[in-house]
């Protein structure tokens, strides 16, 4: 195979692209994976929008700014 400096850039740069597509789809499931278990015991109050850490049993995580009782588990809002 003989291949001209043309033929060379046309492998070469579709090549690279897809590597840069595939590192930022990677290091973005990674984020999001870290994310999301950093996220297990961090509670937003729903009144003042306080956010805490939690790593209380109890379902009632009381909020340390406005005294606020908030249901753990919910930390996606909606809206
Ligand atoms: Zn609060």
């Amino acid at each position: 195979m003989n291949l001209t400096l043309a033929e060379f850039v046309l492998l070469v740069i579709p090549g690279s692209g897809f590597l840069v597509l595939l590192f930022t789809v990677v290091s973005r499931t990674l984020h999001a994976r870290s994310e999301t278990r950093s996220l297990a015991g961090r509670v937003i109050c729903r009144l003042c929008l306080h956010g805490f850490e939690d790593h209380g049993h109890g379902k009632i995580a009381s909020c340390p700014h406005c005294g606020a009782a908030n249901e753990r588990g919910r930390s996606r809002r909606l809206g």
